[in-house]
């Protein structure tokens, strides 16, 4: 039998973003994925900032965007043809770009080496999770290489499900997958290119009600798109290089792009019934799914794991196991929020009705033209704000008063100087001292307009940056106190 304190089921993006939180905390993590190393073809297209702030706390933002283009527009191409500008996303808070385009691959790559190369988690490809036993105290794996052999058992205190839609881990201990799946199926076609295309620089959405269609920029060099098919076309027709070629020739030559792979792909919506139960907890796309038409697949996932990754160590170290309750609480509304997003965003792309398309075209460019457009279209996917969790207070009323619950601003990298455990911005030495006697990091705020705006003298701010609490000098001792208490930290 091997131990280890958290085992993570599921070596894919989540699980190695997560497996890098773990260690850098001092957690002890076994990791295991059937496949035999990364998988080898772009699914996630675009992140956001929240996600490269994330990369930022382990190192590896600098990494993730060398590899990437940040994208300042998305685009709709209306039935007839003209193109309006849907999103534009804002320079957000978060010290990064709002959109940025990237190769999965490359990513995860990234994100194995840097694990590799921390030396404190052990990786165990071509090993698959076979049997899962949930104890009091600790769950038990049992794990087998695919080549064959002999059952090995890990137990852990806490096993993370990372093993992706179809989970095993899920699947085994009956946990219900609810929601739906989209009638529409994707052609999705990936293609390598001498030079980015000229004609589509940014992503666009074309909605042509004939065969609405997606195009989009990846990482440098590569360029993604894909065409919706209609109910009763073959889907295996579609994938013939011939009707690639038919399909992309609007767009490219065949002399500038050598295609990658070319995949049907149906999109589903759908929410694991609990995402936890007892010490075993799903995160990523084992605990919901998520049509791509907003890109947040990955980044839900993403968030998932630095909501777990704090949590999970505070428990190892003697805090409330309750702790561990606040993860579903907080993700849950916030998963549903970005999976309403891509449904909405999908069913406007998906139309293919042409009354429904002429009414659409006509209700977008009367927003376009009253000047309407122009407001929404940076201010499309809002902040994460927790509406409830675990927050020394009730969040603030939502969403105009964003303080307790929500995403701290990351203003010239402090993140950097917070470091990946509780911390304060303080608008002042002499507050952020009285938090450092207390034993917490204490920076004053390069910027004070947020204190300001929220009348407070300094922010608590949990391992992932969300703000617990708020408050002036006479608070700090309570506080600290209290947090005492609650984590031990
Ligand atoms: C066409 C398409 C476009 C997308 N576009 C975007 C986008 O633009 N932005 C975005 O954020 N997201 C996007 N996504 C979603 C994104 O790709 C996924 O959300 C993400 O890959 C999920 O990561 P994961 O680690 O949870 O699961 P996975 O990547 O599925 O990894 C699960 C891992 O678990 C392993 N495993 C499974 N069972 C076992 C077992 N029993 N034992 C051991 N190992 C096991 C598997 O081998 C796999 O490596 C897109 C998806 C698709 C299909």
């Amino acid at each position: 039998m091997i131990e280890c304190e958290v085992m993570i089921c599921g070596f894919g993006p989540v699980g190695q973003l997560l497996a890098l939180l773990l260690t850098d905390l001092g957690v002890k993590v076994i990791a295991v994925d059937e496949a035999d190393d990364v998988y080898s073809l772009p699914r996630a297209a675009v992140i956001d900032d929240e996600v490269l702030r994330i990369f930022q706390s382990v190192g590896l933002d600098a990494a993730a965007l060398a590899n990437a283009q940040a994208q300042k527009s998305v685009s709709f191409v209306t039935n007839r043809g003209k193109k309006l500008e849907v999103l534009r996303p804002a320079q957000g808070d978060l010290g990064h770009p709002p959109l940025v385009s990237i190769h999965q691959p490359s990513m995860e790559r990234t994100m194995v080496a840097a694990v590799a190369e921390r030396g404190q988690a052990d990786v165990r490809w071509g090993t698959r999770v076979e049997t899962v036993d949930r104890a009091a105290d600790h769950v038990d794996a049992y794990v087998r290489s695919t080549a064959g052999g002999k059952t090995t058992r890990i137990r852990s205190r806490y096993l993370v499900a990372c093993d992706g839609g179809r989970s095993f881990v899920r699947r085994s201990l009956q946990i219900p997958f609810g929601g739906s799946t989209f009638a529409q199926r994707w052609l999705v076609l990936d293609g390598l290119l001498d030079k980015p295309l000229a004609k589509v620089p940014h992503p666009h959405f074309f909605g042509d009600v004939n065969r609405p269609t997606v195009s989009l920029p990846m990482s440098s060099g590569r360029h993604r798109w894909e065409w919706m098919l209609h109910p009763g076309e073959d889907a295996a027709e579609f994938e013939q290089p011939a009707r690639i070629r038919e399909l992309a020739a609007p767009y490219i030559t065949d002399e500038e792009v050598e295609f990658e792979r070319a995949v049907v792909y149906t999109f589903h919506v759908r929410r694991a019934e609990s995402w936890r139960a007892g010490r075993v907890l799903l995160a990523g796309d084992s605990a919901h799914l998520t049509p791509p038409f907003a890109g947040q697949g990955f980044s839900s996932g993403a968030r998932d794991a630095q909501n777990l990754a704090w949590k999970l160590e505070a428990v190892l170290r003697g805090a409330p196991q309750q702790l561990l309750e606040s993860y579903e609480v907080e993700r849950r509304p916030h998963v549903t929020s970005m999976q309403n997003l891509a449904v909405r965003w999908g069913g406007i792309v998906q139309t293919s009705n042409p009354t429904v398309g002429k009414i659409r075209d006509g209700v977008l460019g009367a927003l376009n033209s009253t000047g309407v457009l122009a407001l929404i279209r940076e201010q499309v996917k809002p902040l994460p704000t927790y509406g409830q969790g675990f927050f020394a207070t009730r969040p603030a009323k939502l969403p105009f008063n964003r303080s307790v619950g929500a995403l701290f601003p990351q203003a010239e990298r402090i993140d950097e100087m917070l470091g990946n455990r509780w911390s304060v911005v303080a608008d002042s030495p002499a507050i952020a001292r009285a938090w450092r006697e207390r034993g917490v990091t204490s920076i004053v705020s390069p910027v004070d307009s947020w204190l300001r705006s929220n009348d407070c003298e300094w922010a608590l701010l949990r391992p992932d940056k969300f703000v617990f609490a708020t408050g002036a000098a006479d608070d700090i001792s309570a506080t600290a106190t209290n947090l005492e208490k609650l984590v031990g930290a």
